[in-house]
């Protein structure tokens, strides 16, 4: 079986193109790693041939694969056009016994030296399929492509891709992933840009259950699919909540358990080489996350820290969430810290020399550490495999 893929902004790019191809080759491969394929480019198109029995996890991959605008399983043929013509009647057959009753072709020769023009392809390969179907060139029930390039050609029911760019040419980024809407997206939407990501959760057992850290280790497996694989750090941090709780005054303690993460975050991204830190806020969402209160998190983070969704609404998250899977894992209704160590009346406008202060106050630089250290890790595989790492 033969499947073709069409690379998106990729193409845009200039002279580097061929390694943002080779980029996207080398994912391919790795999300098929154990199976018996072939992945090639020619022209801005990428191939995979594959056998019959597996292409139910190379579709699964092509709806996953960053930096691809398209895809469609594809008929290969002769170049010349009674075998295209061959291709396009079996395509038509397929498409009429599903009940499709109208057709349209769509032809592209790229090969400039074929004898006939697109439309003049079309003509004759329209008039094979006219017994069984009628043109509707406006709004008909299925399109068959046919493409002359260093092959021919023919398919149907092309899908749309996940567009971006190939993860891995922007870099390393450190995702906060909890287990709410926001921050699978934020991981989403960084990785769609080139970024790979790796994650990190604060678990305050018991405070937050095992229930809620499996929501999030279901989260960061979704976020493999799209990332090829990705590391989750699990932190341990009901000991500095409770110092939080403790030695903060109340309307702080949320923004002050944002500056603890923070502190966390930047010793992660050192260690695992990341160049940023991410997380899933948005303006205004949440008293936490006011700009003022934005303001003061940033302060703490040693690296850029870059919010995707900053600009964002919740209908517009929940689109995204929704494509990517995580909406229905993320309303599950775990509790996640921050919901049991919530002020009544928090802090909306925090300022950061008082944040300094209250932070300084609490001493909890050593707590930090040690949950820094504590953390345990797992990686969560294309195939849906998980593995605990030790360091
Ligand atoms: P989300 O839906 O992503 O949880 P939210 O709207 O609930 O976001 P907050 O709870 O204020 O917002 O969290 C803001 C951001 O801080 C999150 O998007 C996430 O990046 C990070 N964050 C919050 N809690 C945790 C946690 N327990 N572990 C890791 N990151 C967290
Ligand atoms: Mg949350």
């Amino acid at each position: 079986m033969t499947y073709l893929a069409k690379l998106g902004e990729l193409t845009l790019k200039g002279s580097n193109l061929h390694e943002f191809e080779r980029l996207l080759v080398k994912n391919t491969k790795d999300c098929l790693k154990d199976k018996d394929v072939q992945v090639t480019l020619h022209a801005g198109r990428m191939y995979i041939d594959c056998k019959e029995e597996d292409c139910e996890i190379v579709e699964f991959t092509l709806n996953h694969l960053l930096g691809i605008t398209g895809w469609a399983k594809t008929v290969v043929c002769e170049r010349e056009i009674e075998s295209i013509k061959q291709a396009v009647l079996e395509e038509a057959k397929i498409q009429a016994e599903k009940g499709c009753k109208t057709f349209k072709i769509e032809a592209r020769r790229s090969f400039k030296q074929f004898p006939l023009n697109s439309y003049e392809i079309c003509c004759e390969t329209a008039g094979v399929v006219e017994d069984l179907m009628k043109v509707d060139v406006h709004n008909p029930d299925c399109i068959i492509t046919v493409e002359v390039r260093e092959r021919a050609f023919v398919y149907c029911d092309s899908k749309t891709g996940c567009r971006g760019l190939p993860v891995g040419c922007s870099g390393k980024g450190l995702l906060l992933l909890s287990g709410g809407l926001d921050s699978p997206v934020a991981g989403y939407r960084m990785l769609r840009r080139g970024m790979k990501i790796e994650c990190c959760y604060f678990h305050s057992y018991p405070y937050t259950s095992e229930e809620a850290q499996k929501k999030v280790e279901d989260l960061a497996q979704k976020l493999a699919y799209y990332g090829i694989s990705t590391y989750l750090n699990i932190i341990p941090f009901t000991d500095v909540q409770m110092v939080i709780k403790e030695k903060a005054p109340e309307a702080w303690s949320t923004l002050m358990l944002r500056v603890c993460m923070m502190k966390v975050a930047n010793m992660m991204a050192h260690r695992v080489h990341a160049s940023c830190i991410i997380t899933g806020e948005s303006l205004g969402q949440v008293a936490s996350q006011t700009i003022e209160n934005m303001s003061v998190t940033e302060h703490f983070a040693e690296y850029p820290l870059l919010r995707p969704l900053c600009g964002l609404d919740k209908e517009e998250i929940i689109q995204t969430a929704n494509f990517i899977d995580t909406y229905e894992t993320s309303i599950l209704p775990y509790e996640d810290c921050c919901v049991l160590f919530s002020p009544k009346h928090p802090i909306l406008r925090g300022k950061v020399s008082d944040a300094e202060e209250i932070y300084k106050n609490m001493q909890v630089d050593e707590l930090i550490t040690e949950s820094y250290k504590n953390r345990v890790i797992k990686k969560f595989n294309f195939d849906g495999t998980v593995e605990q790492i030790s360091e």
